[in-house]
This record gives C-alpha cells, structure tokens and sequence, in this order.
C-alpha cells in the first residue's frame, strides 16, 4: 500500500529471461526455471501448462515472491519486484489445499485479511457480502467449512484472495482435489468469476483441458523451458514443437525429407502411392528433413486411397467407442503410430475392426509443420 502508483500501462507481469537454480550456482542447463520471458496482459486469465517437474510451481512463486530468481527480471505493473517481499507485491495466492479456518465461519473466514488491515465495519460487511454472491455463497455465509462441500470451500478459498482486491491472483492447480465432474464445473465457474472481478489470473495446471477450457493464453512449459505461447486454439490447431503437438493432444507426428517443394507447399512421397502435403514456413527446400503433425479429428478414414493431398495406408491396431466419436489406432506402413477420431454421427466412411487394413486422408491445410525444441 505504501509503494508508488503503477507507471505505465504495460503488461501487468513481465519475466525477463528468468533462471531459478535451486542449487546456486546459476548454471542455466542444470537450472530448474532456464531463462523463461513471459508478457502477462492486465485482466488476462493466463496459464502454465506443462507436466509435473517442468517448473510451473517455480515460476508462480517466484511472481509472488516466495522464491527469488538466481537471475533475470520480474516486474509487475512495470516496477522491478526483485526484493520486494511478498505481502508487498499486491498479489494473492491460491492454493490446492484451501487451508480455511475451520472454527470460523464462511464470512469470517473471508473477512479475516480485511479485519488485519482494519478496514471499517460498513466497508467490510459490503466487500464480503459482495464477493460471496459473485462466488455464489451468500446462502452459506454463516456455515463453517466443514459443512461445505469441496467445489464450496475451493469457493471460500477463491473468496477470500479476491475480497482483498490483488491486482493479480496466483492460483497453483487449485482445483486438483475435486473429482471431474466437479472439476468441470468449476473450470467454467472460475472462469466466469474471473471475467466478473476482471483481476489477472495466472493459473498452473498439468491438465491441459482445463487450461484449454479456461485460459486467455497458454504458456506451455517443458524441462524449465516456455515451448509455446498462445491462447487455446492456437497452441493446440497450431502447435509450435513436437512436445506441444503431444502434450497437447495426440501428437500424430510424421518425419521425413521433402520430395519436391512447390508454391509453399512441400511433398514427402511415402511410395506405395502414399504421400504427405504441407505448408510451409520460412526458407524450406528440397531434400530437407521436417516434422508435422495432423490432429486425429481432421484425419479421414477408408477402406480405399482417397484422392486427396496426404493420405498414408496402416493396420488399424486398436478401436475405443468414446461415445460421440471412435478412437482408432493405426500403425502405419510409414512406421508412425497415428490416432484417429471418426464421429459416430453416420458421417464417418468407414468403421474398420482390429487388423484391417485402411487409408488415413487429410487435406494439405492440416497437416502442420513444426519447428525443433527452443
Ligand atoms: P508439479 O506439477 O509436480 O508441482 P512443477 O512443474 O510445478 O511440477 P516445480 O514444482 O516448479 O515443478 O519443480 C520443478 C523442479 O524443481 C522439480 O524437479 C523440483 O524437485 C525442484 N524443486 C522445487 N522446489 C525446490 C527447492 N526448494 N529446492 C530444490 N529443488 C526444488
């Protein structure tokens, strides 16, 4: 409260090529954050996605200020954070254990923080009040966290950081506790809370349907590294690395050197009448060794070669019934291991069993290229 007003309207956080090194020496290979730069937008519901040890737990707290960085810059609202303790960096913290008050009530529990910072009476019965219904526990007010369901007290939890109004909200898999179902229902309700209050989120998640549920934007981290940047569909239709094709999805990945390369488009010729088109980026050419990938929903399935731009022939492996679509597994003469999804609405062509024999189409505009790991 004491710290001078924000200077400018920049990104609400910034990292700077931040490195944590939890053994000192600041070398950035052994490092487990390895020089991650992020611009984080005011109001921005913002994600770190990546698998367990990638270090998205590292990387929040060090925006809060429980961790320092071995090197690099973190600013907030464009001031340098670098020895500003937590509890002044007008920030909160959200975490999966919601670590509530268990003899004091639903309301108290929220108002705990408010009466630390003596704010008057009036003021505090119409900040609670207020925040309560935007959580939709006004009817809960003077329950004690133990009558409250898990989603409920995930709620109070949620309550409490945002009465204190943060600029921004730090929340660690806040909802990893909650069964699915529950789960589900609190992805869509945070994320409607979050649009209502218009405070930035930034969110650590391993689940990448949650992160694609509710997120602005993704950073989608590995091996201390940020790989991809982007809101939802883009990460996923768009994937920048292999990694992301696979963390994000089925990575259905196909190697190999362009045969021919013709009006931005280039060919891999599989032989056997199979073959692979792609867009291409940058200065690609002839003879040159590429990665793509193509998402198991845009991958048609039949009996016969298709005419279309890519198509691969394979052995179907394994069929899982999902309900609104069929997984199918295909090993492909290619050597790939590839998925695909077929709607079971009647538009699919064919629907092969164990051991058939089948061609895997797509049009040149699915299929996407990729670049290698940063
Ligand atoms: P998870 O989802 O499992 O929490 P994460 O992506 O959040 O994973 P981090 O918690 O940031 O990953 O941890 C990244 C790496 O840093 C791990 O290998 C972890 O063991 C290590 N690490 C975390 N905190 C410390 C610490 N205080 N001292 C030493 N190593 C640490």
């Amino acid at each position: 409260d004491t710290l001078s007003p924000p200077t400018s309207a920049g990104p609400a956080i910034s990292l700077v090529d931040v490195v944590k090194d939890f053994g000192g020496a600041g070398a950035r290979d052994a490092a487990v954050v390895r020089g991650v730069s992020l611009a984080i937008g005011e109001g921005e519901f913002f994600s770190l996605l990546g698998p367990s040890g990638c270090g998205k737990t590292t990387t929040l707290r060090m925006i809060a200020g429980f961790e320092e960085p071995t090197s690099g810059q973190i600013l907030l609202h464009g001031r340098d954070m670098v020895g500003v303790p937590a509890n002044r960096r007008d920030i909160n913290m959200v975490f999966q254990s919601y670590a509530l008050f268990p003899h004091l009530s639903v309301a108290d529990n929220v108002a705990f923080g408010l009466r630390r910072k003596r704010v008057p009476k009036e003021e505090l019965r119409d900040r609670v009040e207020k925040i309560l219904r935007t959580v939709e526990l006004a009817d809960k007010a003077d329950r004690r966290p133990r009558q409250l369901s898990g989603g409920q007290q995930q709620r109070v939890a949620l309550a409490r950081a945002l009465v204190n109004r943060p600029r921004a909200l730090l929340l660690d898999e806040p909802l990893g506790a909650l069964d699915l179902k529950l789960r589900q229902t609190m992805q869509l309700e945070l994320k409607r809370i979050q649009r209502e209050v218009g405070i930035t989120f930034v969110y650590v998640t391993h689940d990448q349907a949650e992160a694609l549920t509710m997120s602005d934007r993704i950073a989608v981290m590995n091996q201390g590294l940020v790989e991809q940047v982007g809101p939802p569909q883009e990460v996923y239709e768009r994937p920048a690395t292999a990694f992301v094709a696979g963390f994000i999805g089925t990575s259905n990945l196909i190697g190999g050197r362009l045969t021919s390369v013709a009006a931005g488009t280039g060919v891999l010729d599989l032989g056997d009448g199979q073959r692979v088109t792609v867009p291409l980026r940058g200065s690609v050419t002839a003879g040159e060794a590429v990665e793509l990938t193509v998402r198991p929903e845009k991958i048609t399935l039949t009996i016969g070669p298709a005419d279309v731009a890519s198509r691969v022939r394979g052995t179907v492996r394994e069929v899982v019934y999902l309900g609104t679509s069929t997984s199918y597994t295909v090993d492909t003469s290619t050597g790939a291991e590839m998925t695909v999804f077929q709607p079971n609405d009647g538009t699919a062509c064919a629907s092969p069993s164990r051991g058939d024999t089948v061609w895997l189409s797509w049009a040149t505009d699915h299929s996407y290229l990729l670049t290698t790991a940063p």
